[in-house]
């Protein structure tokens, strides 16, 4: 196995990246593969956090009123740029993230896919055109763009998340601030990077165009995402993280009367009823619940499964997981990697210390690949059988721990048990019957902000709005109608009339 390090010289080389302007103190960026430090950069002080906030104001300006195809020229670059370098970001991304070679490049993959998806956008901001109760008037709808950007994202999807939001925001009319996490600055500056090379050729060719500032990147931790949150010329923040942190936000966000698009923890379920296809269920179980070491907000957590099919499909799960390849992200055929840290490691073990407390029955869960590293922390995937839902299987933990628990009787009371939990991200159902597919989609359904069918909670596509609800923090990003959530709307009226009629009828003549 190559170390890290030695790795990273070369990914910085194909990327074309001095991290000489970044080095320094406070940030360490670490490889979960096998424990090594990557580098060592320097973190933004509040007063470089200040005077950054006053270039991306200063940008926005500008921005605002440059017309929005043109704003979607600039985002096709970007992601032409990031197919160019796909191969390169995508094992950044397993080295300092520790996904799978696959996993990595499937992060790329969808960066280019919402910048194509913002670039069709960038032509299709449309407003209504509404009837009006007075003679003579017309009303309509105008989107335009809301300011700076903040951005607040999480280590398990490094970069993604980063495009969702700034894809978007940037075809918009926005200036971006990003916060990206502390365990991941090196995949950030990489983006930064490849963007910052877009940005300029593009201004080469069109000089005027973009604005300075345009796009920046904060390195640091939680106090620069406190800062971000409290800052009142950032009208919409955008945080993906843990429900703790969502919590903190919404509240610093609201205290000022801004906008907030909050994309916090999971706690996801399948049900697999009578009549479902076990064999298909167990593939869509495995991926959900194992890919990406269970560190997806979107990683099956909770298994529901009809009491009259749970033990051939237990059985059979046993089986795939005691033989799934767990080690080096980077080496073929592996499709469990590390943990991110200790830390995730430490509260994958309470949590099963947990859970066989509350009465379960644990497989797996442990230690493994111990050769790799002694900061690496790799676990065989766990299977834990319940009898009922009890406290551990509420909340989340963020490991591949997968909760085995069935049910008797119809949906309804699977559904149930699904919804009975403070999350509401993720969710799917297993079954050959149309009526039960329909219910679980129903208004009396699943509560999540994903309901799937025949396919597991994880992988989403970014064509969808994705988000959830209540402890997932109702936000929606990425596709459909998400591109609301970066603009401000307003109403217009027009008079085309002679005269001046007042609306409900009231009269005022002076
Ligand atoms: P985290 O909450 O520890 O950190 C996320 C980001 O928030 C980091 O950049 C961090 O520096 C910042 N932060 C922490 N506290 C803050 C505060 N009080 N104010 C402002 N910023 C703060 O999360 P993590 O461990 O990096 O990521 C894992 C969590 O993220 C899981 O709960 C997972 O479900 C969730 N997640 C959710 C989605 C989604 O779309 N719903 C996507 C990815 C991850």
């Amino acid at each position: 196995m190559i170390a890290s390090p030695q790795r990273l010289q070369q990914v910085l080389k194909s990327l074309d990246l001095d991290l000489t302007p970044w080095s320094g103190s406070g940030c360490t960026s670490r490889a979960p593969r096998d424990g090594a430090n990557l580098a060592e950069l320097r973190t933004h002080s509040l007063q470089e956090a200040d005077a950054m906030l006053d270039a991306a104001h200063a940008a926005w300006l500008r921005w605002r009123s440059t017309p929005a195809p043109v704003r979607g020229e600039l985002v096709r670059r970007l992601g032409q740029t990031l197919r160019q370098h796909k191969a390169a970001l995508g094992e950044l991304v397993s080295l300092e993230a520790g996904k799978i070679t696959s996993e990595g490049l499937g992060e790329v993959q969808e960066m280019i896919d919402i910048c194509d998806f913002a670039v069709g956008l960038s032509r299709q901001l449309h407003g209504l055109t509404i009837a009006s109760e007075r003679p003579g008037h017309r009303m309509m709808e105008t989107w335009h763009p809301v300011g700076v950007v903040g951005i607040i994202s999480a280590f398990n999807f490094p970069v993604a998340v980063w495009s969702w939001n700034s894809a978007l925001a940037l075809v918009c009319g926005n200036a971006v601030l990003w916060k990206p996490s502390e365990k991941t600055p090196l995949t950030a500056i990489a983006c930064q990077h490849l963007l910052q090379r877009t940005l300029a050729d593009f201004e080469a060719e069109q000089p005027g165009t973009v604005p300075p500032g345009l796009s920046q990147l904060l390195i640091g931790g939680r106090e620069l995402g406190e800062w971000l949150a409290a800052q009142p010329r950032v009208p919409v923040v955008s945080a993906t993280g843990s429900t703790r942190m969502g919590r903190d936000v919404a509240v610093r966000v609201a205290q000022r009367l801004g906008r907030s698009i909050l994309e916090l923890g999971g706690n996801n379920a399948m049900i697999v009823t009578p009549s479902a296809d076990l064999e298909l269920a167990a593939r869509a179980i495995t991926f959900s619940a194992v890919g990406t070491a269970g560190q997806r907000c979107t990683s099956l957590r909770r298994l529901i499964v009809h009491e009259s099919v749970i033990e051939p499909l237990t059985r059979r799960l046993e089986a795939i997981y005691s033989s799934i390849a767990v080690g080096d992200p980077l080496a073929d055929g592996t499709l469990v990697g590390p943990l991110i840290d200790r830390a995730a490691f430490d509260a994958m073990q309470a949590s099963l210390d947990q859970a066989r407390a509350e009465g379960g029955t644990v497989t797996g869960g442990e230690r493994a690949c111990r050769g790799l590293g002694d900061d690496a922390w790799y676990v065989r995937p766990a299977l834990v059988r319940m009898s009922a839902q009890s406290g551990v299987m509420r909340h989340e933990t963020f490991a591949p721990i997968l909760y085995v628990l069935p049910y008797s009787g119809d949906v309804d009371a699977a559904i149930a048990l699904q919804n009975d939990v403070p999350q509401g991200l993720s969710s799917a159902i297993f079954t050959g019957g149309l009526r039960e597919a329909e219910v679980f989609l129903s208004p009396s359904g699943s509560d999540c902000g994903i309901a799937n069918v025949n396919i597991g909670t994880s992988g989403a596509e970014i064509g969808g709005a994705f988000g959830g609800e209540k402890d997932t923090g109702g936000g929606r990003e990425s596709g459909s109608d998400a591109w609301k959530g970066y603009m401000r709307r307003a109403t217009n009226t027009i008079n085309y009339s002679g005269a001046l009629p007042l609306a409900q009828g009231v009269r005022f003549d002076v």
